[in-house]
């Protein structure tokens, strides 16, 4: 099928891609990387007045660092995630996470604000930046403002953002110190997954002095396992442990999805497997 008719409109700065989001009468979707995007145009699930792409815009492909952490550009590819070295060294999470999105091409061009705008609850990156504790910088004509990670996803493919705002800055807290685990199951390479979990660990005096558990694929969006991480507080984290973690999980979790591809059973099944291999992954690195 081929996309219903609309205006395209290249935006060179991200003041001339806000005045273009400004009018709420019309409906206008920013492009980014297209990868969720062009299919919903072509199957015509999407059928916006007007895309906006933000492409051209320079500085919103930037990964920097400073003292807090990482401060990345919305149209930051997963490509680039993977290579960097900042990342790398600042939030290992984040690229093992990115390296589980998809294909190769789609990787190339798909971004880290597309992902996170586009809030798919099977998606690795919202997730993870939630589990990160990071936030996002979203911008409009009239206001600048953070939303925190945990905050942005607000339902399937929703999020708080208003349709007058840009997703312009990812912050993602350093992660340095921290031991992390990130592990899904996908029917194939390259396919969404049933299920995932992320993890981010301290020690303190070799017990869990804190802990972040966050899980996709089984919920509207990224499920914060805090009755899990309650019970691992003070903990050793050790076999016996991360299985009692594992446990606890699955049994607190709300209703997971069941669809063709799996059923909530598995995937309730899967929430336990994959947070004792985090947490036994986590600790290690804690280490
Ligand atoms: P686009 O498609 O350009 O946009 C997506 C949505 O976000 C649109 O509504 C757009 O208006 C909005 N948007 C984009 N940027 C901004 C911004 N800066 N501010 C405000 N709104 C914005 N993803 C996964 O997470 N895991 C997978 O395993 C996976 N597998 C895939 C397999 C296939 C075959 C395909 C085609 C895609 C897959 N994806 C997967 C999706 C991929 O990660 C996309 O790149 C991503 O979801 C969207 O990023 P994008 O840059 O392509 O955004």
């Amino acid at each position: 099928m081929k996309p219903a008719r609309f205006a395209y409109r290249r935006a060179g700065s991200v003041g001339e891609a806000l005045t273009w989001l400004a009018d709420e009468a019309i409906e206008t979707k920013i492009l980014a990387g297209g990868q969720s995007l062009v299919p919903l145009l072509n199957m015509r699930l999407a059928r916006p007045a007007v895309l906006v792409d933000v492409n051209p815009i320079r500085e919103l492909s930037s990964i920097d660092a400073d003292d807090d952490g990482l401060k990345l550009g919305a149209l930051v590819r997963h490509t680039d995630l993977i290579n960097s070295a900042l990342v790398a060294e600042r939030a290992p999470l984040l690229a093992e996470a990115v390296r589980h999105i998809g294909h190769r091409a789609i990787r190339n061009l798909g971004t880290l604000g597309g992902s996170l705008a586009h809030a798919d609850p099977a998606a690795e990156l919202p997730a993870t930046l939630a589990a990160l504790d990071g936030s996002v910088v979203v911008v409009s004509s009239y206001e600048k403002r953070t939303i925190a990670a945990e905050d942005l996803c607000v339902g399937p493919f929703l999020t708080s953002l208003h349709p007058t705002e840009l997703l312009c800055e990812v912050h993602v807290p350093d992660q340095r110190g921290w031991g992390w685990g990130f592990a899904e199951v996908a029917r194939r390479p390259g396919d969404f997954a049933l299920a995932g979990v992320a993890a981010l660990l301290r020690l303190g005096a070799g017990v869990c002095e804190s802990v972040r558990l966050v899980a996709f694929g089984v919920g509207d969006g990224p499920v914060r396992l805090v009755w899990a991480e309650r019970l691992l507080l003070g903990s050793a984290v050790d076999v016996e442990s991360a299985r009692r973690g594992g446990e606890a999980a699955a049994e607190g979790l709300p209703p997971p999805p069941s669809d063709v591809h799996a059923s909530a059973e598995y995937r309730r099944h899967l929430v336990a497997v994959l947070t004792e291999q985090v947490l036994l992954e986590a600790r290690a690195r804690a280490n």
